[in-house]
């Protein structure tokens, strides 16, 4: 099964010079969705994860699958204004602006063992702010950062704290 084959690259999307990876065709396609998550549920068997976190949205498909898969709970780092609870918020800069990530402040038991999941590892600005709403406010073992796809010319990874990371495919 070649999952990699799933991802469909659209250039000049959302604005001309942005190659777009889209793993929408993977997601739509049983058998390389499957094949995915059993990949990644064989990565993680000894880690003993209690909670898959997910940053919206596509981070939420991802996490939420392999989350059932290792029998964990999922966690949904949301876009301002969407968690109904109390939350914690982080700022971060966007290449025009800025946005906030929010997390429920109820989210974790300390001393749980997590991974955070997203599908594009690019400049690294949204998972360097979801790191830390979660370990500003909470004393939990992140065991690793993984993405679907990680686009190493951005550098992303340099930018993040020193955890392990782990991405599927890179470009
Ligand atoms: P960063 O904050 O620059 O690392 O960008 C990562 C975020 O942008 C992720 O949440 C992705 O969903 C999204 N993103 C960036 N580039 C792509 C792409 O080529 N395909 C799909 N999503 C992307």
């Amino acid at each position: 099964m070649n999952i990699e084959s799933y991802i469909r690259v659209t250039p000049d999307f959302p604005k001309p010079g942005i190659i777009f990876r889209d793993f929408t065709p993977l997601l739509a396609n049983g058998p390389a969705f499957g094949a995915l998550i059993d990949q990644l549920k064989a990565r993680y068997a000894e880690n003993s994860i209690d909670v898959v976190v997910g940053v919206e949205a596509r981070g939420f498909v991802l996490a939420s699958a392999l989350a059932y898969a290792l029998g964990a709970g999922t966690v949904l780092v949301r876009k301002e204004g969407k968690l109904p609870h109390e939350t914690h918020a982080q700022e971060y800069e966007l290449e025009y602006g800025s946005s906030v990530l929010e997390i429920s402040k109820d989210a974790f038991t300390e001393g749980q063992r997590i991974l955070v999941v997203d599908d594009v590892l690019a400049t690294g600005g949204t998972i360097g702010a979801t790191l830390k709403l979660i370990q500003q406010n909470f004393s939990v073992s992140i065991e690793e950062l993984l993405f679907l796809i990680e686009l190493d010319d951005l550098s992303g990874r340099e930018k993040l704290p020193d955890l392990p990371i782990h991405s599927v495919f890179h470009y």
